[in-house]
């Protein structure tokens, strides 16, 4: 950030009063201006004992395969954010069949959610951000096209657990390589 949103002049680093961390500050009227995680909300679409996978129309990671996921929008509620998302990425109608993984992903503050989901009606398509949607069985997954650590591991979850049919609700975190090296 180098401007404030409030009034146009230059914004500067500082802890303000009563703070702990470094915050983007307004020089001119002193608006602290708040950086906060952004949540991802996806979903793992499933028809037929087979998982619905989206390519990337889009960068980063172009062509390769995601579940389908995007960041939420303000006033929408995380569920209403994953269906939303699947039905833009994937033309997919679903019903939520439960939370399934939150991944916190520090180093580039974010939050990642998937939900369990059905498809309504067995349709699904390509949307604008995506090349095309395909169902996968467990054993076709392209695992050497995955776009994100995030949607990785949420399929190797839900693939150990699919057999069992019996689903938990997975919380972890995926840091940056380096963090682990300090
Ligand atoms: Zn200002």
């Amino acid at each position: 950030m180098k401007y404030c949103s409030t009034c146009g002049e230059l914004v500067e680093q500082r802890i303000p009063q009563g703070d702990n961390r470094y915050r983007f500050v307004c020089i001119s009227c002193d608006t602290i201006h708040y950086q906060n995680p952004r949540i991802v909300a996806g979903t793992v679409p499933v028809w037929n004992g087979k998982i619905l996978l989206c390519r990337r129309a889009i960068e980063p990671r172009y062509g390769y395969w995601t579940l389908p996921a995007g960041f939420m929008e303000n006033a929408e509620t995380t569920i209403e954010a994953a269906v939303r998302e699947t039905l833009e990425e994937a033309l997919a109608e679903i019903h939520i069949d439960g939370l399934y993984s939150i991944i916190d992903v520090p180093h580039i503050n974010q939050v990642h959610m998937f939900y369990r989901a059905t498809l309504k009606d067995g349709q699904f398509g390509a949307g604008e951000e995506s090349l095309e949607s395909k169902l996968f069985a467990p054993d076709e997954i392209p695992w050497d096209e995955i776009s994100f650590p995030t949607v990785r591991k949420t399929l190797e979850l839900f693939l150990s657990e699919v057999g069992s049919d019996s689903f938990g609700v997975h919380v972890s975190d995926i840091r940056h390589p380096m963090a682990s090296k300090a």
